[in-house]
């Protein structure tokens, strides 16, 4: 599991409460809980590490990035203020940066299930990582929580995260290895197109013998040194020494192949999941969360900004989320300091 983990800074503009890290987490009372660690998420953590909250971001996948570092990392945007251009895995590694600066506690591989108000207004949010205690709770679980489609054969779970991956990140930890990578949509053709010039060997594996790629794509795959593996499916995925035996059966036929590589890849894609919504205490309208137009939920203490949230005009893009976070963490801070004034701009705060 990543997890990052830090001492909150010194408190300056809002009262501390803080307990040490090595308390368990239940005894340690966040100022603001971010549930979900997409772009919006992201940004609203950094805003309330910038206004000095003590800042607690929970994910339920193994990264941050939500819908933009794990649909479309490579797409390139053109509508962030700003950039003229930028890819969706630079803006996630930007977003990350930004966030890291004030050091909140990130929980990753964290799924949020509950979020029981307190009889002293606190709240407490039951996680499939512990539970955890905050004033306040701010939800950017934006089109639900994602968990990547894995592999239909048996295989050993220590496998995950050593020799098989759901999420690539970093492409040069594959140079010169030998990858098997399983999946036929844009993203499985991207790694493989991205891979095969620095890594030793690329076989792409799917079920079908048709791509469901970019057309562009799909050509220079046909025309690249991948080797593709059509229409086979994965049967057995074995340890083998360092390496790993990658068993094949065609589909509708009755060849079976056994590829021996370094790593497998699989992008089956995300399934997303927002049913626990109905469970908390909150307003909805199609599955969405009702907010004022001060990003308040129908519970006290409980704001909620970017894609999950549904207002009289409310448009689903990363730049209206960006401006939502900041009204949501000022109206958190007046709610629970209701007696302190707010610094407007950044200059006054960051240090
Ligand atoms: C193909 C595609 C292209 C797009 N192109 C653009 C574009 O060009 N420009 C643009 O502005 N927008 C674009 N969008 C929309 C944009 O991606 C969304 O508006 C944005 O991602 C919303 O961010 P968010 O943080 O609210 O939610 P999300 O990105 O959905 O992130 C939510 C995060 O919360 C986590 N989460 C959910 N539930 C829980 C839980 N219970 N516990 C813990 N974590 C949880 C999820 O795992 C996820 O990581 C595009 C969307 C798609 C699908």
């Amino acid at each position: 599991m990543n997890e990052m983990s830090h001492q909150p800074k010194n408190q300056t503009n809002y009262p501390a409460n803080h307990d040490t890290n090595h308390e368990p987490e239940r005894q340690h009372l966040y100022e603001i809980a971010v549930i979900g660690g997409g772009p919006v998420g992201m940004f609203a953590a950094f805003y309330a590490g910038l206004h000095s909250a003590d800042v607690l971001l929970l994910e339920s996948l193994s990264e941050l990035g939500g819908q933009t570092g794990n649909l479309y990392p490579a797409k390139i945007l053109y509508d962030i203020g700003g950039f003229t251009g930028i890819s969706g895995q630079e803006l996630v590694a930007q977003l990350e940066q930004q966030a890291a600066h004030f050091h909140p506690t990130i929980k990753t591989a964290t799924n949020v299930q509950t979020i029981d108000p307190q009889p002293d207004g606190t709240f407490l949010l039951g996680t499939t990582n512990g539970i955890f205690h905050t004033k306040s709770v701010i939800i950017a679980t934006g089109g639900g929580a994602f968990t990547p489609r894995k592999l239909a054969c048996p295989y050993d779970p220590a496998l995950e995260g050593t020799k098989l991956f759901y999420y690539v990140r970093d492409l040069d930890s594959f140079k010169g290895l030998d990858v098997a990578i399983a999946g036929g949509g844009d993203s499985a053709i991207d790694w493989a197109l991205a891979l095969a010039p620095i890594a030793k060997s690329v076989h792409l594996i799917h079920r079908r013998d048709q791509f469901r790629g970019l057309e562009s794509s799909v050509d220079e795959l046909h025309h690249s040194t991948v080797q593709l593996h059509t229409p086979f499916l994965i049967q057995g995925v074995t340890a083998n020494g360092p390496r790993l035996d990658v068993t094949l059966d065609q589909v509708r036929g009755d060849e079976t192949r056994t590829l021996n590589v370094d790593r497998l890849l699989v992008n089956y894609g995300f399934m997303s999941e927002n049913r626990q919504l109905r469970n908390w205490p909150l307003t909805l309208e199609h599955n969405e969360i009702v907010v004022t137009s001060q990003m308040q939920t129908s519970t006290p203490g409980i704001f909620a900004v970017g894609d999950a949230v549904t207002y009289p005009g409310k448009v689903k893009l990363i730049a209206s989320g960006f401006g939502e976070a900041p009204t949501a963490v000022n109206e958190t801070l007046s709610f629970l300091y209701p007696e302190r004034r707010q610094a407007l701009h950044s200059t006054q705060l960051y240090h």
